[in-house]
């Protein structure tokens, strides 16, 4: 028999201790991506849980990735258990890596610590904090209706922060989201428990390399300096393409409101010499300066267009500016992506959403891109969300935090909207 929904809602309320528990452990495993440490760690831990509700696991790593080697394997988890019922399969699915915690920290950033109904640490929004909300909204789920109908996946992926390749990506060539197995993908990312995530904008990384020529620091007339070359490029970047991104807004329900204007980061900067261990450089004048950029574009406009404003601030540079030399290469490129709210698995969400939370959600798109590319454009998988009980603004912060009342809340949409899609495909 079908649960009663009030029954699903008292059970998470009734785990949330466990929950919290469960969201301090994988926080205390430093799943720290680059290098991407304690990726089996993690896949053992969290498929040591499932298997006791006798999930069959699956371990799949991604071989013959870039980023796999013995040192750093890639392994995913994929966890299902079936109600042994014809019906759809509901798959969860989050990644286990954080990024490195960086300073400014008041906390041991891999501790879980617990204060004033929040929960510390690297990861806690991003996202293990939504792993461990799903992980219990499914164990409900299993506990109180062991003949459901359908299937209940979860899956624990690798190296979303670094493109997610190996890990989503990785799946979805293995055919793990196909439309034929799986009915609907929810990644439980921090979008806000209050927000339903549709898309993302698009993300451009191209690497320019200026040369100049290398001589001696006191007489920089005989030389050419790559850093000035790569000053005046930034120049026109600031005063030519900046201004003209700002005028742009997408039409996109992007979140914060800010971007909705598409964006351009300045990722880093190398140039001339690297500082030595010890003691004094020597004179040189720089003979090659690298800039990485980070530029997020919207629906309304397209990867050429992307590329071409850039390429054009280099070629003016390469014809006006004597000695002047670049290399562009594009380093990654992912188009925006903008769903339909109005399909059948944000529609669930929206009604649990108004359910437990008592408002409406806002459907939204992320101003950066995250594991939905791949199920939809690899796995051709068109039914995804990202909804998740971490807030947007924590991720990728110092003394990062998620509040417990918000984890336990978003379980209980997670559980109470897979309920309502297992059960939909048995009412005509
Ligand atoms: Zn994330």
């Amino acid at each position: 028999m079908v649960p009663a929904v009030e029954s699903i809602l008292a059970d998470i309320e009734a785990r949330r201790a466990e929950m919290v528990e469960l969201c301090r452990d994988l926080v205390r495993i430093p799943t720290v991506n680059p290098p991407g440490s304690d990726y089996p760690e993690f896949a053992r831990y969290l498929g040591a849980r499932l298997r006791e509700r006798h999930f069959e696991l699956y371990f799949e790593r991604a071989r013959g990735s870039d980023a796999d080697s013995d040192s750093f394997p890639r392994i995913n988890l994929i966890a299902r258990k079936s109600g042994g019922r014809p019906g759809p399969c509901v798959h969860f699915n989050g990644h286990m890596d954080v990024v490195p915690p960086g300073a400014g920290w008041s906390v041991d950033p891999f501790a879980g610590e617990v204060r004033d109904g929040r929960i510390f640490g690297r990861g806690t929004a991003d996202m293990k904090g939504g792993i461990a909300a799903a992980v219990v909204a499914v164990e409900v789920l299993v506990d109180r209706w062991p003949d459901f109908p359908g299937a209940l996946e979860l899956s624990a992926t690798v190296d979303e922060e670094s493109g997610g390749l190996a890990g989503v990506g990785y799946l979805a060539e293995q055919g793990w989201f196909d439309p034929r197995r799986v009915q609907h993908v929810v990644i439980p990312e921090p979008l806000d428990p209050e927000r339903i995530c549709i898309g993302h904008r698009g993300v451009w990384w191209a690497e320019v390399s200026l040369s100049g020529r290398i001589g001696h620091g006191s007489m920089p007339h005989l030389g050419a300096c790559a850093i000035r070359h790569a000053a005046a490029f930034l120049q026109l970047l600031e005063e030519e393409l900046r201004p003209r991104l700002a005028q742009r807004r997408t039409a996109m329900p992007v979140v914060p409101e800010a971007a909705r204007r598409p964006s351009l980061t300045l990722h880093s900067i190398h140039g001339g010499q690297m500082p030595p261990a010890r003691g004094l450089p020597t004179p040189c004048v720089a003979d090659r300066c690298t800039v990485i950029l980070d530029r997020r574009f919207v629906v309304e406009e397209s990867p050429d267009q992307v590329r071409a404003e850039v390429l054009e601030l280099l070629e003016r540079l390469a014809r006006t500016r004597p000695g002047f030399a670049f290399e562009l290469r594009e380093l990654l490129l992912v188009e925006p992506l903008w769903g339909d709210a109005g399909g059948l698995l944000p529609r669930t969400f929206a009604r649990a959403v108004e359910e437990v939370l008592g408002i409406a959600p806002a459907f939204v798109c992320s101003p950066g891109t995250y594991d939905h590319k791949h199920v939809l454009r690899i796995g051709r998988q068109p039914s995804c969300i990202a909804y998740g009980p971490g807030r947007l603004e924590q991720a990728h912060q110092p003394d990062e935090h998620i509040a417990i009342d918000d984890m336990v809340r978003a379980s209980q949409v997670m559980a109470l909207a897979a309920l309502r899609l297992l059960t939909q495909a048995q009412t005509p």
